[in-house]
This record gives structure tokens, C-alpha cells and sequence, in this order.
């Protein structure tokens, strides 16, 4: 079965050989010797000075980071923009009003482009806001949303950038001159397996909160202990292990802008595809997609129940659209163990499922 769902992956041979190394406990050297390996790597994917940034490792999954970031770095008494244009902006606002952080927010139409003349003028107009909070690649639509202009106009008002980069971190180039932190996990773009998530914070801004508004989400207390080899609670040692061994292969392949080339590659062999054999459109043009991952629009009189299933018994695993869009939309990721070849099965059997719904 080939996962073609925004993470988990389908994992390589060399990353699934990994989750079975030995067990190790995680007060020995042996387990601090591999949390700093995978702190380091996951600095050097972005190529990112160590003594800016810091790798922070939690266990848990991508949400666990992304809330552990927004919890500790924005300060008591710090308020936050949050930027909506998907389900996972919509979430960046939940986590502030659970964990009681004062937040306002900007909302287009799910897919929209971000409304960055009305963030400026909200900025502008509330000089209270401390943060900003947003989604690189809003998975829910495969729109990859502009951080160029948001991070420079940040960064001119001295506000802190928040991004959840959890499926673009290791693929898509990230402007981090302008941004404070972000929050990704092990098992989107980096191939690793669930249970591993991780915030890439500035050291100033970790040094300039006062806020540890969670027990376990304490992004200060991981950082603090993991930079002094420890570790605050039992981390999923075999994720880890995993995670170690998907960072060479990613270093191996070529790096960051290696694999979004690959994703390019592969996202260009499914979207053609899908227009030459069923008259599949994508929801977005390609130059405002991710290369990770990518909606199309469902065919006529085809239901996605009936496509996901016809390709599920071929073999792939597709993704529905949430909310309304369920009804007119399909995803399908790229990431992972996927070698060209099922690529065009896919398009193939796609042709086929369309065609059994349609006699
Ligand atoms: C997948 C995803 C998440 C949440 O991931 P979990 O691992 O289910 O917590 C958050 N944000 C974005 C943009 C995602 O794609």
C-alpha cells in the first residue's frame, strides 16, 4: 500500500531498518550522543548557524510542536495575529485561546491567498500585537503561502514570526531572516516515522519569554535540558533513531532543495497525468502549490468515496478534502518512499476509477 496522505509516509527500507536498532535507555550516553546528531542535522537541512538557532525535540506529533512553540514564545503578556486560510490556521488560533493567549485574527476563504495588506494595516493600527502566527504550506488546500513580504514586514516592526512549517520544513525554501521560530515534525518531508516533532526557535527569542503555560509543552525546559545532554521526559527513543537515519538519507539525496526538486518531479508526473487521462484539474495553478502536496478537483458525478476506495483496493491511499471542500476535492502527497513508476499506476488506475463510476 503507497501512502499518498500528507504524512505519516511511506518509509524508505534504510528508515524502517532503524526502528529496530537496539533499545537504549535515554539517560545514557549513548541516547544524548543521538539527540545531538539529530538537533544538529535538523539545523543544517536549512542551513542554519547554531549559535542563532536552536533544534528543540518533543515527542508527540506535529500539533505537540506547533503548540509548545506558540505556548512558550509568546510572552504573558504578548498578543498574537493569527493569519487563517485553512484548517491549520484555524488551528493556530484554537491553540491560543486554550492556552488563554490574547490573539486576533485575519481570515480569508480557505485556499485564498494571504491578506497581507490587511496584516500590515492591522499591525499598523494595533501596536500591541507582539507575534504573528501563520501556515507556510496549508495542507488543506496545497497552497504554499508567501512568507517573503509577511517576514520582511515582521521583521520591520520588530514582531516576532511564527510559522508552522510542519509540511514544508525540508522541502520548500523557508525565509527564516524574518521569522522567530517554526514547528515541523519527523514524518512529513524529512521521511521519518510519527512521534517526533520539533521547533526551530532563535535562541533570543527562547531567552525573551516568560511563559510556561504547559507542563509538558515547555519549549524552554526541553531546550534548556537537551542543551545540557538530558532530557525533561521519556522521548520516543525509536522515532529518534529513525529520524537520525532519515536525515542521511535526506543529506545523502542531496538536501533540502533536492528533495523539492524530486516532489517538483513527482507532483509534475501526477498533475499531468491526471489532466491527460481523466481530465483531473488541480484546485491551484502550480506556481502558488506546494510541490508537496496538491487538491484536485474531483470529476463530475464521481464521488471521493468511490475514488478513494477504487485506488485504495489498487493499492494507494489518497486524501479526502475537510469541511465543505470534501465534496468537490481530492489531495494527493508526494512525499516519501515513491518511486516514479507507481506514480503513473496511480494516474493509470486513476483513469480506471473514473471510468468504472462514470459507466
Ligand atoms: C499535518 C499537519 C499538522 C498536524 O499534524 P499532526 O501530526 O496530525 O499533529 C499541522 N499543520 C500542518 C500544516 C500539517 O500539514
Amino acid at each position: 500500500m503507497l501512502l499518498l496522505n500528507p504524512g505519516p509516509v511511506t518509509l524508505s527500507p534504510r528508515v524502517r531498518a532503524a526502528l529496530a536498532r537496539p533499545d537504549l535507555c535515554h539517560r545514557e550516553p549513548e541516547f544524548f550522543a543521538l539527540q545531538d546528531e539529530v538537533r544538529k542535522r535538523l539545523l543544517a537541512v536549512h542551513d542554519l548557524d547554531p549559535s542563532t538557532w536552536t533544534a528543540v525535540l518533543l515527542t508527540g506529533s506535529a500539533t505537540a510542536g506547533v503548540e509548545a512553540m506558540i505556548a512558550t514564545l509568546v510572552p504573558r503578556t504578548g498578543r498574537v495575529l493569527v493569519i487563517e486560510n485553512g484548517v491549520y490556521g484555524e488551528r493556530l488560533s484554537e491553540i491560543c485561546d486554550r492556552n488563554g493567549i490574547d490573539s486576533v485574527r485575519v481570515t480569508v476563504e480557505w485556499g485564498l491567498r494571504l491578506p497581507i495588506d490587511e496584516v500590515a494595516q492591522r499591525l499598523r493600527d494595533r501596536p500591541g500585537i507582539t507575534h504573528v502566527a501563520v501556515v507556510h504550506h496549508e495542507t488543506t488546500t496545497g497552497r504554499l503561502n508567501d512568507l517573503e513580504v509577511l517576514s520582511a514586514i515582521c521583521r520591520a516592526r520588530g514582531v516576532g514570526l511564527l510559522v508552522d512549517a510542519v509540511s514544508s520544513f525540508g522541502a520548500e525554501a523557508i525565509p527564516f531572516d524574518g521569522i522567530a521560530a517554526c514547528a515541523s515534525t519527523a514524518h512529513k518531508c524529512l521521511h521519518g516515522a510519527p512521534g517526533i516533532a520539533f521547533v526551530i526557535a532563535r535562541r533570543a527569542a527562547l531567552d525573551a519569554t516568560d511563559a510556561a503555560r504547559s507542563l509538558y509543552l515547555d519549549l524552554k525546559a526541553y531546550a534548556r535540558l537537551q542543551d545540557k545532554q538530558s532530557t525533561p521526559f521519556t522521548p520516543a527513543v525509536h522515532v529518534l533513531h529513525a529520524l537520525r537515519e532519515a536525515l542521511h538519507e535526506h543529506a545523502d539525496e542531496g538536501g533540502r532543495a533536492a528533495r523539492m526538486s524530486l516532489y517538483l518531479r513527482r507532483a509534475t508526473i501526477v498533475e499531468t497525468g491526471m489532466a491527460r487521462v481523466c481530465d483531473i484539474r488541480p484546485l491551484l495553478p502550480a506556481v502558488e502549490s506546494s510541490v508537496v502536496l496538491r487538491a484536485y478537483r474531483l470529476p463530475r458525478k464521481v464521488s471521493y468515496e468511490f475514488l478513494h476506495d477504487g485506488l485504495k483496493a489498487r493499492g494507494f491511499v489518497i486524501y479526502a478534502a475537510q469541511g465543505a471542500l470534501r465534496r468537490i476535492l481530492f489531495r494527493i502527497a508526494v512525499m516519501g518512499d515513491l518511486p516514479d513508476a507507481d506514480l503513473e499506476r496511480l494516474v493509470l488506475a486513476t483513469s480506471e476509477v473514473v471510468r468504472v463510476a462514470k459507466a
